[in-house]
């Protein structure tokens, strides 16, 4: 069952979504028994950075430790391309825009962030999803980041747990494992004792789509406001399109952007250079009767699976829903998983999942 056929099964019986409300029924006054030892977070993406958020409200010890030398993980913009950032990772808002003040989860804060409708998503207007990070989320957490940390081990068999990192030991009495659900099948970090064989079979078994985008400068419009989406066969292994990048942006420049992730994305993963620019401009010329090579300016590509940290696109959208619940389970009343890959089943691989599946965390911890 897929994750949208579970949401449209749910809808029809009336089943209660736990996601629902869970953000807004959390303001910021209600953490009642906020925890009171040290949290220690691994990785500075979303949900590492909504975790580090939340336990600062309320007061809560903690620490992010995040592997490159950036936070922000899949929602990394470019700045210098166009004169509005390009969202190399998540572009979309795939939610109500009452998301961000359920984020921000402090009604005394005014959130002003501005979208436009982009059937079925919304995209954000000069803006991104790390934009939103970086104005609302990181101010208050910036001093709790160590940068260029990796955490290889965490022994969870005593009191306190013990992480082992290229940049030495921490301890802590609760961990948050925020990295991608590729950098735990790839057996980057190792568990003491071992994770559970049920979540082990779970993050083996689990599907990580590859991903790639490219943004295209051209001089003139010739693609429309329509999207190109390329028919997948079957539908499960993946998605293509080229769609117009620059659509309700402030500016006059003509970006056209690629988005792949699943098998499609093998074509341009699999190159570099300008063996990977020709390939895109003469796809492109075959579909816009060769109007794209003679008005090309720039360009620029990410390809998710060569981030060291990242090694990836993410979770499948048709992933099982109950292993993708299994995924996000916490052991031992220690060691809790968040992230876009690590929610309760209902929804996943979107920054706003990632969000609440801390907030779903800290929720935990404090009980
Ligand atoms: C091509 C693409 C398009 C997307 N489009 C959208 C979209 O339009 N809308 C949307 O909502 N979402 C989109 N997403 C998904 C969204 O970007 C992710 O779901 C979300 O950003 C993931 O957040 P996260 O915190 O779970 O993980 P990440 O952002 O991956 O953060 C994990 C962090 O862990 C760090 N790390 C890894 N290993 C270690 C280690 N050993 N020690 C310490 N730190 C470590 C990494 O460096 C990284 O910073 C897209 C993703 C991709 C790839």
């Amino acid at each position: 069952m897929t994750r949208k056929e579970f949401i449209k099964i749910c809808g029809l019986f009336g089943i209660g979504l736990p996601f629902t409300s869970m953000l807004s029924s959390c303001k910021k006054d209600d953490f009642s028994i906020p925890f009171k030892g040290k949290v220690l977070i691994v990785g500075a993406g979303a949900g590492g950075l909504s975790a580090g958020y939340f336990l600062k409200q309320q007061g809560t010890d903690f620490e992010i430790i995040e592997a490159s030398s950036a936070y922000g993980g899949r929602m990394k913009i470019n700045t210098n391309f166009a004169d509005f950032p390009i969202p190399l990772g998540a572009e979309w808002l795939e939610t109500s825009t009452s998301i961000f003040q359920e984020i921000v989860n402090d009604s005394s804060v005014q959130v002003n962030v501005q979208t436009i409708a982009d059937n079925p998503d919304r995209k954000f207007i000069n803006y991104s999803w790390f934009n939103f990070f970086e104005e609302y989320i990181i101010p208050s957490i910036t001093n709790n980041i160590s940068f260029n940390t990796i955490v290889q081990s965490i022994d969870y068999s005593g009191n306190k747990i013990v992480v082992n990192t290229n940049n030495g030991q921490f301890t802590a009495d609760k961990v948050i494992v925020c990295v991608p659900l590729q950098i735990l099948k790839d057996g980057d970090i190792s568990f003491t004792p071992n994770l559970p064989q049920s979540k082990i079979k779970a993050i083996n078994e689990a599907v990580v789509w590859d991903g790639f985008k490219a943004f295209f400068e051209f001089n003139t419009n010739f693609y429309g406001n329509n999207e190109y989406v390329f028919p997948i066969t079957p539908e499960s292994s993946g998605q293509k399109m080229y769609y117009n990048a620059a659509f309700g942006q402030n500016t006059t420049k003509n970006v056209l952007g690629l988005f792949v992730v699943g098998a499609p994305a093998q074509d341009f993963i699999s190159r570099s250079g300008d063996d990977l620019k020709n390939f895109i401009l003469s796809e492109l010329d075959s579909i816009y009767a060769n109007q794209a090579t003679p008005n090309y300016i720039q360009h620029i590509t990410q390809n998710w699976n060569d981030e060291p940290f990242i090694r990836g696109g993410y979770l499948t959208d048709y992933e099982d829903w109950k292993k993708v619940r299994e995924l996000g389970n916490s052991i031992a009343d220690k060691l809790y998983f968040a992230g876009a890959e690590y929610t309760d089943g209902e929804d996943w691989v979107s920054v706003h999942t990632a969000a609440q599946s801390a907030k779903r965390v800290i929720e935990e911890i404090n009980n």
